[in-house]
């Protein structure tokens, strides 16, 4: 049965048959493409860019864009599937370096030109092309409608000055969706720009280091009297801030799902490890306190799992969700810091080690409370749904 909120049951079911398929091909791409490798590329800080051209053709992509973009629609948990297929390599800076083309995409989509769409999704979903989200500045992240990097009309093209940072897949991107200054203070001087990395003006940091997330590519994006086509301006002049929040519902429920997963992942690996490890003459297991813990594990994850499958369905059924996602986002966060904490705990001092998946969950946890608005932004953001 399709997920129906006037149904009196309540009954929900979220995956079927078609679901099913997916998870398997996806899984069956990331066994063999991505797992074997994922130790060799964290520790090179990067993953094979023909690993973009791999997932595009295997369709795994395209998954939720339209058919005429090269990509195969289909409802929100048809994406929800291949991103909790990709978070089991155990990584998330593979997923979040090969997710990178859902933030920068939605918005061409959604409000570009058909000229647009064909330049600028068609060879991402086809794993040709990189594309990027460059919305945060070194000033600053959190307020987006105080961005400061400006783009002015000059006739048939915008001259943009500025700088972008922390942007994912940035250092090797072909292009970027850009949040750019286009007229007077605030959330009204807004406006959204496709730029290509090879546009004159155009040049990139090296790769940031990270706590976590080495396999991915970030970087600081530079802008020095960067002439890019007038052409490339995405939807209306000033009118790139509400784009920016729209495309933001996608990403918190995308970071949601990575949380939930990185929890999914570190509570089955202490699972496997409490039996098999000893101390005291017998396993680990055997030990209420640790089976207790890992119960809290798992009853937190079930519970913010539900909670986000829940939010993901109803915004699929185009329910306005923005105070919804944003506590979805924030409970899946707040649980995937318990349990990765705590994942490390049970490992005792081979969770602090290398090479043991707990210790990178744990790292790689840590941004997801920071990416894609902050614990306290969305906060604030649940806090004027309430307050207004
Ligand atoms: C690995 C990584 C990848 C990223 N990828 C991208 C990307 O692809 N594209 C992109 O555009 N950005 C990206 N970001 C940037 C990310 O979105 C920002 O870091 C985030 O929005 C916070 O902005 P900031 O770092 O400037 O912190 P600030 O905005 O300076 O905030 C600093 C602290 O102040 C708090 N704060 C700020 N305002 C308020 C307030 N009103 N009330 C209460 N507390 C407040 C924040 O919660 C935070 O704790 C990435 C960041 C990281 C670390």
């Amino acid at each position: 049965m399709k997920y129906d909120f006037k149904s009196k049951s309540g009954f929900q079911e979220y995956f079927g048959r078609a679901h099913d398929m997916v998870r398997r091909a996806a899984k069956e791409f990331v066994d063999k493409e991505i797992v074997p490798y994922v130790d060799e590329w964290e520790e090179a800080g990067e993953f094979p860019r023909n690993l973009y051209k791999k997932a595009g053709d295997v369709d795994l992509l395209g998954i939720g864009y339209p058919e005429e973009l090269g990509g195969t629609p289909g409802d929100i948990f048809f994406q929800i599937v291949a991103w909790e297929e990709i978070m089991r390599c155990g990584c998330g800076g593979i997923a979040a370096g090969l997710g990178s083309l859902h933030i920068a995409l939605p918005a061409i989509v959604n409000r570009g030109t058909d000229e647009q769409k064909e330049r600028y999704v068609k060879p991402v979903i086809n794993g040709d092309k990189i594309a990027a989200l460059a919305i945060t500045e070194p000033g600053g992240g959190s307020d987006v409608a105080g961005l400061q990097t400006t783009a002015e009309r000059q006739v048939d093209e915008y001259v943009v000055n500025g700088s972008k940072t922390f942007i994912t897949s940035g250092c090797r991107a072909d292009q970027i969706t850009c949040a750019v200054r286009t007229g007077g203070p605030g959330p009204h001087g807004i406006s959204l720009l496709v730029i290509e990395s090879n546009s004159p003006g155009y040049s990139v940091s090296d790769k940031l280091k990270k706590t976590g997330w080495w396999s991915s590519d970030t970087g600081q994006i530079f802008f020095d009297n960067c002439r890019v086509p007038a052409v490339n301006l995405i939807g209306q002049e000033n009118e790139g801030f509400y784009t920016i929040m729209e495309n933001f519902q996608s990403e918190r429920l995308q970071l949601a799902v990575m949380a939930n997963m990185t929890s999914q992942i570190a509570l089955e690996e202490s699972i496997k490890y409490v039996k098999q490890r000893e101390a005291f003459g017998k396993p680990l297991s055997g030990f209420q306190v640790m089976r207790h813990k890992i119960v809290d594990m798992a009853t937190q994850l079930e519970v913010s799992r539900e909670f986000t499958y829940r939010v993901a369905a109803k915004i699929d059924a185009g329910i306005n969700q923005v105070k919804e996602i944003s506590m979805a986002k924030n409970f899946a966060c707040m649980v995937s810091d318990r349990v990765t904490y705590d994942a490390v705990q049970i490992f005792g001092g081979y969770g602090f080690m290398r090479g043991y998946p707990v210790e990178r969950l744990f790292r790689d946890n840590r941004v997801l409370s920071i990416g894609g608005g902050t614990t306290e932004i969305m906060k604030e953001i649940i806090s004027n749904h309430l307050f207004n």
